[in-house]
Order: C-alpha cells, then sequence, then structure tokens
C-alpha cells in the first residue's frame, strides 16, 4: 500500500518508523511518504495561513500551498499506485473512524492524508479536491486535537496492521476488541496464581487452565458480552444479535475479499491445524492461493457490519458435472453455534442448478464436530478424500 501524508510537522510522524509499522516500511508492505507543507510556499516565512475571512478566533490554511502539495502527489505517481489516493482529511466534523473503516480502507491501494492545523483549511480545497479523488473527512473521536498528526498515526497503525504480513499473528486480528462489534475477553499469562504484594492471591480462571477449547470459547464470548454490556453497551448490536443469515450482508466474494477470506480460514480452522499439521492444506492457505481459487469456484461471503463472519464456495465437480461441490464453509468463532453454519450449507445447496443429483463435501476423517452436523444434514461418508486423512461425504440432491 502507498500511503502520503502531508503536514507541516513532518517529524510527528517519525513514530511510524517504530515497530511493526516501520518493519512493514521497510520490507516494503507500505511505502509511506511524508511531504512537508512549507515546500509548497513561495514566500522568505514559508507561510501556510491566514486570517479567516468574516473574522473569528484563529487562523486558516491557505488553499495555494495544498493545492500545489497535493499536485504533487497525485503527479508523483506514473500509475504504478493504480488510480487516484483516498484522500483522507483529519478533522473532528468528520465521519468517525472505526475498525470498520480501517478494514475497508485496508483494502485501498494508495491513501493520502492531509493534515490540518489551527482552524483548519480553506473550504476550497475540499472542493479543488473532490474533483480528482475520493475525499474523505474523519474524526478520531468527539474531542479536539491541535492538529491531525496524531490522528494519521493512530489510522495509520490501524490500517497498517490489517495488511497480509503486518502482524506476523494473523489469527489475533480476529479475536480482538471491535472485532464481530465486541469488546476482547479478559486475557492473563503465567503464573497462574499471583501475589501482588497485598497479601490476596489472585487466580486464573479455572475453565482457561483446563484445555477444553470448546468450553474457553463459550467463556471468552460470554465474558466479551458481558465487559461489552458494561463499558460499551452502545456496542452491542449486531454480532451479540445476529439471529441467522438474513441479519447478514450477502455478496459473491471477489478478490479484493481474499486477505480477508485467508485470515479467516485460520481462525476457523487454527485448533485443527494444531493436532493434524495441515490436514487438508487449507488453514495453510495465503490470499493469493485464495484469490486464484475465486477464479474456479462460485465463493459466497457473509458481513455483519463489515466484518467476514463466514463464507462457503460452491461449484460444478469438473469431472462429474451432476455433482455439487461445497467446499470452505466457515462461520467465525464467536458466532459458531448459532447454526449459521448450517444454514450456509441450506444456502450452498440452493444455488445447485436443477440437473445435479448430488451434494458432495469433504472433510478431516477426524472432524467429529463436522462430521456430526454434516451426518445430521443428510450427509453419509462415501470414501476416503483426495487429501490425506480426509473424507468425502455425499447426500442425494
Ligand atoms: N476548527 C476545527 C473544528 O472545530 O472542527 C478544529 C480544528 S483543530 C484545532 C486542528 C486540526 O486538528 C484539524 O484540522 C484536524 O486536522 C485535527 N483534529 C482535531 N480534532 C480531531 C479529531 N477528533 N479527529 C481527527 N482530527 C482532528
Amino acid at each position: 500500500m502507498r500511503i502520503d501524508a502531508v503536514t507541516i510537522f513532518p517529524g510527528y510522524l517519525a513514530a511510524l518508523d517504530l515497530s511493526l509499522i516501520g518493519r512493514a516500511r521497510r520490507e516494503g508492505i507500505i511505502d509511506l511518504r511524508v511531504h512537508d507543507l512549507r515546500d509548497f510556499t513561495h514566500d522568505r516565512h514559508r507561510t501556510v495561513d491566514d486570517t479567516p475571512y468574516g473574522g473569528g478566533a484563529g487562523m486558516v490554511m491557505k488553499a495555494q500551498p495544498w493545492r500545489e502539495a497535493l499536485t504533487h502527489v497525485l503527479d508523483s505517481d506514473d500509475g504504478r499506485s493504480g488510480p487516484a489516493p483516498v484522500l483522507l482529511v483529519p478533522g473532528p466534523g468528520g465521519e468517525r473512524f472505526t475498525q470498520a473503516s480501517a478494514r475497508e480502507l485496508a483494502k485501498a491501494p494508495w491513501l493520502a492524508f492531509a493534515c490540518g492545523r489551527y482552524e483548519g483549511i480553506d473550504e476550497r480545497v475540499y472542493e479543488w479536491a473532490t474533483e480528482r479523488m475520493e475525499v474523505r473527512v474523519v474524526s478520531l473521536g468527539d474531542y479536539v486535537l491541535n492538529g491531525g498528526e496524531v490522528a494519521v498515526l493512530a489510522m495509520v497503525e490501524a490500517i497498517g496492521r490489517l495488511l497480509p504480513g503486518v502482524v506476523g499473528n494473523a489469527e489475533s486480528l480476529v479475536e480482538e476488541s471491535h472485532e464481530g462489534g465486541l469488546l476482547e475477553y479478559p486475557i492473563y499469562t503465567k503464573p497462574a496464581t499471583w501475589d501482588g504484594g497485598d497479601g490476596v492471591e489472585r487466580v486464573v480462571p479455572e475453565v482457561l487452565l483446563g484445555g477444553n477449547h470448546a468450553a474457553i470459547a463459550d467463556w471468552r464470548h460470554q465474558q466479551r458480552l458481558e465487559r461489552t454490556a458494561a463499558r460499551r453497551p452502545d456496542l452491542l448490536h449486531d454480532a451479540a444479535t445476529t439471529g441467522g443469515l438474513a441479519d447478514l450482508d450477502h455478496a459473491v466474494a471477489t478478490p479484493a475479499d481474499a486477505a480477508e477470506l485467508a485470515v479467516l480460514q485460520k481462525a476457523c480452522w487454527i485448533e485443527m491445524v494444531a493436532p493434524v499439521e495441515n490436514w487438508w492444506g487449507a488453514p495453510a492457505e495465503d490470499a493469493d492461493t485464495v484469490a486464484a481459487d475465486l477464479e474456479h469456484w462460485s465463493t459466497h461471503v457473509f458481513r455483519s457490519g463489515g466484518r467476514l463472519v463466514g463464507s462457503v464456495r460452491v461449484r460444478r465437480d469438473p469431472t462429474e458435472p451432476r455433482t455439487w461441490q461445497i467446499g470452505r464453509l466457515m462461520v467465525v468463532p464467536d458466532l459458531q453455534g448459532r447454526g449459521l453454519g448450517r444454514e450456509l450449507l441450506a444456502l450452498a445447496e440452493s444455488l445447485a442448478p436443477p440437473d445435479v443429483d448430488t451434494y458432495w463435501l469433504n472433510t478431516g476423517a477426524d472432524q467429529q464436530r463436522l462430521l456430526r452436523i454434516y451426518r445430521k444434514a443428510g450427509y453419509r461418508i462415501s470414501g476416503e478424500g483426495e487429501g490425506p486423512g480426509t473424507v468425502d461425504l455425499t447426500r442425494r440432491a
């Protein structure tokens, strides 16, 4: 991703050289270019502001340096970053920047930030820029900062960490606060019993020590709900109340969904990867492999508040045209156990053309929970699968 930031304090953004974002820059995942607005002034004092028309307190940023700086950004690209960037202008009067915005913006190949100072930027700059690129005014929250730089630091970090390869452990992205509209559950590390020096022994909740993954998932989901209800009741919307597929936004996947689909695979199948290493290869797929598969399958994606929460793919068997193949049926861990998987399966079957006589799917031979679900839905094991340790299941259409 290419990112340009125009500011009168380039040094403010030096923090983006540190930590994971700094590493992503060095590895070429993020191409961040910081521009000094004062380089686009032509007077001795490098003036970027002037008094407001109509009177009032404070100064306003002049249009001319902004036009030149943004023209420089636009012209510096010889088509390599694709179409013009999305221009993000931080401002307390903008749309609220959320995890859903970060996810959406992480798909853009090129972002530009215009950091305001003083009372803000001459309104005509917005008009001028809107004729050349998509412009969005974005607010970090309902409070006033001195300038846009802090907002750029926050947004670049929130967006950048969603880019494939920036955060090493992709599963951690799925479990976090605001993913699925809920806050994160409480977390603990060793030792299991800790004396804080006040004579009180504080212990880690029993359930986390037992290794019962289903019980841990239940406990964590309950904790997320309780914590969200206590601290942010305004967030208790779709994730907590998702009743079924009808509550989700449905679309056919495009290559832009590939990175999220790869993360969803890992989140759904992480427990399977551990005991049976790569038992069908799927959990190890990267975004490129997922994108390549999109050409051979019709992949359906389901979103809640912008977040990818489920998916399934279907196609006619290339060698047995009357067989309808169903694959990669996934529901995010925090929404499992609500019947969404069964609904996805029914939807996948309903997409079959009328001349199909068999539904087919494949799973790990040791996946008792999945096998139970498929058996309940009428599927029977028809033989060993192609991948080692897998079985094929079929049902008459
Ligand atoms: N006069 C402006 C208003 O009332 O909307 C506030 C200007 S503020 C002092 C200066 C700059 O700080 C803004 O142009 C913007 O770049 C940045 N800024 C302030 N609060 C912000 C927020 N909540 N989110 C994002 N940027 C903010």
